[in-house]
Order: structure tokens, then C-alpha cells, then sequence
């Protein structure tokens, strides 16, 4: 996955370009610019990619959550429903606006479950938050019609799945806002940032305000602006743009590498018996950053994903007990740990995450390895490492 893999010349000539204006800002200075926009420039690209009419690009991808939910008017004591099993950016950005997370099980796309979906939905629901994991999206349909059944948000995460597809609309374009984030270890990166995208015009302009300290930006002399409401600063700076630009040309490049080397791993994984693979909702496809496989129970998955390591292959991932991404491994946010003080509403919700029965994820996350597929492996290199996973795997089974 990781777009840094490929960096190169390109990236180093979008950040020249910068450099040598020395304008490292994203908005002004108009006569010292050389009429480099880069963060401009990737909007619109990245917009134009996506299939959709706008695109803000944020400092990070958790900021363009945060800016996301604040542009559609979320705020104080909304409830806005996640999955269990995501980055802990999903909580943060809700907590951030003052909204309340209410943490919901996953199926076996490794995403949201519309069936936990439906039954979480009260009179204070604003918004559905699938995050789109490892690569593959969530059921969108399903999560849609029960959007519009209550009129809520639809807020696609797709931080994990830049590049993949649903019913022919990229993953993102499909709710009523999508997000990306841009950081070291995404498919594409920016050192740090993050995007927005829609087609509400204004969702959209809330964003760009709200993201730049609610500057209009409106004429060219940013002192002179209009506030229409307050914000904060989430500004991408113009430098990690020009490096986000380099690696946008090399999106499409990034996409079918990660195709080809996932392809070899899971045919080779494919032959196993005992071995399957992460459900991808009906007119859906990955963008192939990871090969994502249940074992038939937890033991089984906790000696393959051992099993993997003692033969030499990096990079597998049990998000279940050795990593931070699942529910049972956020202690803090379990037991409230806070700097300062949280709002009644935001304290009682989360004192109900002890109690609540997440059996059903429990059953999906125990059997399930993640494979990273990256892009600076040649082919041979991609053979060799699908053979070790099978021999190591086998070797458990
Ligand atoms: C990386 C990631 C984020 C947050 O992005 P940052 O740029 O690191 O803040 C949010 N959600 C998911 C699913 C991610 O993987």
C-alpha cells in the first residue's frame, strides 16, 4: 500500500517548485508564487478522480473527518454510528465536534453491519459512519436505505480504500461526504494530509471554512475576509500539496501494482483448505491493499499469524489482540480517559462500551489475518512471498 515506496523525482519537483517561490502557504501571496496553486491543483485532480464536484484537502485524514462532520452541521450531543473495528481517528473526529461515537459490530466485510446499524438508530442518530478497512467497503446499499429510511448522514471513511469502486463510483463519492487520508503509510501519501469529497455545494463551502478559520475566501486580500461562522485551522500547507501532487500522477500506477501482487498472494492462499476471504458487498472491488483471509477458528489464526513471522513473512497483521484497531484494544477510550472534562452525554454513551456484547466482531476479528500487499515488490519477489505464506499456513492447518 504504502505510496512512499515509489517516491522519486516527481515528488521532488512539486516541492522545488514550492521551495523556490518559498511561498510554503496555500492561500495569498499571489504576486511571490510563480502561479504554483498546489494544493489547488491537487483538488482538483483528486476530484476530478474521484468522480465527484469538490474536494478539500485537510492537514490530515483525521481532520477531514472532523472537517466533514462539522460541515454537515453535526455537533453537541449527535450520536453518529461507527464500527468497532477501525483507526481510532473515527472516535476522535466525533468526539472532537462534541458528538457522541456509538461503536456498532461488523460483518464479515470487516466493515459496518447494517443489521447493528439499524438497531443502533435513535431519535438523536445524525449520521453512518462505515470506515472502509483494509482495502474493501461496506454493504453501501444496505447502509444507505436505512439513511434514507431515517434521514441520516451517510460519512464514508475510505482512508484504507482509496482506489476501490462501488457500483462503478469510487469509494467516497458514494455518501453524502467520503474521506482520505494522506498520511506516511497510505496508498498515496502527502508526509501529512487528508481530503474531503462531495457533490453538496454546501457541504463543501462550509468545509473550506471551517477548515481555514472561517475565512470566506472570497477577493484576494485575505485580511479583508468575512467570517461567516467560526472554525479552526485544519489547512493542508502548500509543501506536503506539492508532494501529494507527485504522487497523484502515480495513483493509477499504484492501483494495478497493488492488483497484480494481491492476485498472486490469493491465488496461492486459494489452494489452502480451510482458508477464506473477506466478503466484498455485490458490485464492489478492492483496491488490493491487503489480502484480508479468515482461519476457520482463533486458535488457528493466532499459530498462522505466527507461523508467518517464523518463516520470514512480514508485514501480516492480527488486528484482534496484537494491534489498535479493534475495540477490545482502546482501553482509554473504554475507560474515558480524558485530559479535561466531557460533556454528560459524551461520559454516560461511552460507560455502556464495557457492557456492550461485540461477540459478534469478537467471532469475525478472532479467525481474521491481514495481509499488507505493497508495491515496491517485483513479481518474483510477490511469488516467493505467497509460497512461504502457504507453506507457513499450511503448516498450522
Ligand atoms: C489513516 C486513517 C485515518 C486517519 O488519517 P491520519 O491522516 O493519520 O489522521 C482515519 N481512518 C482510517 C481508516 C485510517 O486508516
Amino acid at each position: 500500500m504504502p505510496g512512499f515506496e515509489i517516491f522519486g523525482d516527481e515528488e521532488r519537483k512539486q516541492v522545488n517548485d514550492v521551495l523556490e517561490s518559498g511561498v510554503l502557504m496555500r492561500y495569498g501571496f499571489d504576486g511571490m508564487r510563480n502561479n504554483h496553486w498546489k494544493a489547488k491543483e491537487f483538488e482538483t485532480g483528486f476530484a476530478h478522480k474521484m468522480g465527484v464536484d469538490y474536494c478539500q484537502l485537510v492537514s490530515n485524514g483525521t481532520a477531514a473527518l472532523t472537517v466533514a462532520l462539522a460541515a454537515a452541521g453535526i455537533g453537541a450531543g449527535d450520536e453518529v454510528i461507527m464500527p468497532c473495528f477501525t483507526f481510532v481517528a473515527s472516535f476522535e473526529s466525533i468526539l472532537a465536534i462534541g458528538a457522541i461515537p456509538v461503536l456498532v459490530d461488523i460483518d464479515a466485510t470487516l466493515t459496518l453491519d447494517p443489521a447493528a446499524v439499524a438497531a443502533a438508530v435513535t431519535s438523536k442518530t445524525r449520521c453512518v459512519m462505515p470506515v472502509h478497512m483494509c482495502g474493501s467497503m461496506a454493504n453501501l446499499d444496505a447502509l444507505q436505505a436505512i439513511c434514507n429510511k431515517h434521514d441520516l448522514l451517510l460519512l464514508e471513511d475510505a482512508c484504507q480504500a482509496i482506489g476501490g469502486t462501488y457500483k462503478g463510483k469510487a469509494l467516497g463519492s458514494y455518501g453524502d461526504l467520503g474521506c482520505f487520508s494522506f498520511d506516511f503509510v497510505k496508498t498515496i501519501t502527502c508526509g501529512e494530509g487528508g481530503a474531503v469529497i462531495t457533490n453538496n455545494k454546501k457541504y463543501y463551502t462550509n468545509a473550506d471554512v471551517y477548515q481555514d478559520h472561517g475565512h470566506d475566501h472570497i477577493g484576494n486580500d485575505r485580511g479583508a475576509e468575512t467570517h461567516p461562522v467560526m472554525g479552526y485551522n485544519y489547512r493542508i500547507s502548500e509543501l506536503h500539496a506539492a508532494v501529494g501532487l507527485g504522487q497523484l500522477g502515480k495513483f493509477d500506477t499504484i492501483l494495478a501494482i497493488q492488483k497484480r501482487n494481491y492476485t498472486i498472494i490469493r491465488n496461492a492462499l486459494s489452494k489452502l483448505e480451510g482458508i477464506t476471504f473477506r466478503e466484498v458487498p455485490e458490485g464492489g472491488e478492492e483496491n488490493y491493499s491487503f489480502v484480508n483471509f479468515f482461519l476457520p477458528n482463533e486458535e488457528l489464526a493466532k499459530k498462522a499469524h505466527k507461523a508467518m513471522a517464523d518463516h520470514g513473512v512480514e508485514a501480516n497483521f492480527y488486528w484482534y489482540t496484537n494491534n489498535w484497531h479493534y475495540i477490545n484494544g482502546w482501553e482509554h477510550l473504554r475507560t474515558i480517559k480524558t485530559l479535561g472534562a466531557v460533556s454528560d452525554g459524551i461520559r454516560n454513551h461511552l460507560e455502556k462500551l464495557n457492557g456492550t456484547d461485540f461477540s459478534k466482531s469478537d467471532a469475525i476479528m478472532g479467525r481474521t489475518i491481514s495481509s499488507l500487499v505493497k508495491i515496491g515488490w517485483t513479481e518474483e519477489e510477490v511469488k516467493v512471498r505467497a509460497e512461504k505464506m502457504k507453506t507457513a499456513i499450511a503448516s498450522v492447518l
